[in-house]
């Protein structure tokens, strides 16, 4: 995957560096794909070819659906 050359928060994501949440920054430049941290300025370039944020599946989806699910009732008026 290749991030956009506009720089986009990654969600979920610790700093390497700083340990801080929610600050690094996914770009792409001249194909690239880089992190930047914008509590510490940390910088990496990255090599993995998963995607840096949680993706959701199916599973979890179901999962969500089983716990949020209601079931319907009746009420009868007499
Ligand atoms: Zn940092």
């Amino acid at each position: 995957m290749t991030f956009s050359t506009v720089k986009r928060f990654i969600a979920g994501v610790t700093c390497p560096k700083c340990s801080v949440m929610d600050k690094l920054r996914g770009y792409s430049e001249d194909g690239i794909n880089f992190r930047e941290c914008v509590a510490c300025g940390f910088k990496d370039e990255m090599r993995v070819v998963s995607a840096p944020r949680e993706i959701q599946t199916r599973v979890n989806t179901a999962k969500d659906n089983a716990v949020h699910r209601v079931d319907p009732i009746k009420l009868i008026d007499n």
